[in-house]
């Protein structure tokens, strides 16, 4: 059955799965093989000859995910990063990529301490400016990257604006959609030429799976994609793309909680005399609501920053007496975490460049997870006690 006509959360638990053909199991078992049988030298069932280049479980997560996103094509990888390199072996020497100014730190280390080598340049611009997006193209501009909202900052942007500009460039637009979700944000509808996840974030949910996906429509993009992830390698295991599938029946439920509880969160954090300054997309002030309200559906996620009045003590006095908000790197999950990212996720991007898109010493980052919003006020309002 197809279920490409379908609504989202019908295709979130059906979308690239039917019951195993062999036993009618519901779900989508882990084929964990390297190789499969060959009924005479390359006659092979569909297209399974080699577990790096197909694998049942993985396929079904990448047909899942293409549907999620309104793309043709899925491809699943071991992690976000992996993905995203995938992306940039598209590039040759000499190609220039515009890079959003505010991106995880780890894409951000990728241009720049991986790719720079191999002759592949990059400008950062804030993308929430459309002159310095356009001043930031040269002629040698073949690829345009984007995070929104963005990380740590949670700038938004405005995909369709920015696609419509690279497009006059004959440059690709790809989105890095980790934060928003195929639930709040479709970048291919609004133009995008890839989009691209952490599934070790919100896709995944639970805390407990690395991987990283591609999603596209065009046949020949995909095809130099798939090319990538067959001959450089990085594909999602077996086992990873099972709990992902399970991951993604819950996504719609569980991103409907994150932004409900993230907003609630949002205002009591703004009322609090130690907090200087909260970004919510969500919220009015944000100086990006108006975009956001265009461009996300159903709610504006479950990522929140905000900036303590006096710096670094106060944030990490904070940090460290929280109970129900844990302490770590990452985000997405069913719990809630908070980190400081100067010192923790960003602690890769230099301290000048930190300094200059305004990621200071007090800003700290919370990632609502869905339990329930009375016991995180209560635990927010404790430890600012
Ligand atoms: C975590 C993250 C990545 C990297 O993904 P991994 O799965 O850790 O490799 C990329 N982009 C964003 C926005 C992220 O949050």
């Amino acid at each position: 059955m197809h279920y490409d006509n379908k609504r989202f959360g019908t295709r979130c638990i059906h979308a690239g799965q039917q019951p195993d053909p062999s036993t009618g199991a519901i779900m989508t078992p882990v084929y964990q093989n390297s190789t499969y049988i060959q009924q005479s030298p390359g006659v092979i069932i569909d297209d399974y000859d080699y577990a790096r280049s197909s694998n049942p479980t993985r396929k079904a997560l990448e047909a899942n995910l293409a549907s999620l996103e309104g793309g043709r094509h899925g491809l699943m990888f071991a992690s976000g990063l992996a993905a995203q390199a995938a992306c940039i072996h598209l590039l040759s020497a000499g190609d220039h990529v515009v890079l959003s100014d505010d991106v995880y730190g780890g894409t951000y280390r990728q241009y720049d301490k991986v790719f720079k080598q191999f002759g592949i340049t990059y400008t950062r611009a804030d993308m929430t400016d459309m002159n310095a997006t356009e001043s930031a193209f040269t002629s040698k501009t073949k690829l345009v990257w984007l995070e929104t909202p963005t990380n740590p900052l949670l700038k938004v942007i405005d995909i369709a604006a920015v696609a419509r500009l690279a497009k006059t460039k004959g440059a690709l637009t790809a989105v890095d959609n980790t934060f928003a979700t195929p639930v709040l944000t479709n970048p291919l509808a609004l133009g995008a030429d890839i989009v691209s996840h952490s599934c070790t974030k919100y896709i995944g949910g639970h805390s407990d799976v690395i991987g990283g996906a591609l999603i596209c429509n065009d046949d020949d993009l995909a095809q130099r994609l798939r090319f990538t992830q067959n001959a450089v390698g990085a594909v999602s295991a077996p086992w990873d793309s099972f709990l992902l599938l399970r991951s993604t029946k819950t996504l719609h439920i569980r991103l409907q909680r994150h932004c409900e509880n993230a907003a609630k969160i949002a205002d009591f954090l703004a009322e609090q005399k130690q907090i200087e300054r909260v970004v919510y997309p969500g919220r009015e002030d944000h100086p990006q609501h108006a975009i956001a309200k265009k461009q996300m559906t159903g709610g504006y996620g479950g990522m929140i920053t905000a900036y303590f009045k006096d710096g670094l003590e106060p944030a990490r006095r904070f940090l460290e007496r929280v109970k129900l908000f844990s302490l770590a790197e990452s985000l997405g999950g069913v719990e809630s975490l908070i980190e400081h990212p100067a010192i923790m996720t960003h602690a890769s991007v230099e301290p000048h460049l930190r300094e200059q898109i305004g990621l200071s010493d007090g800003l700290v980052r919370f990632s609502v997870g869905i339990e329930d919003v009375e016991d995180l006020l209560a635990d927010i309002q404790e430890a600012l006690g």
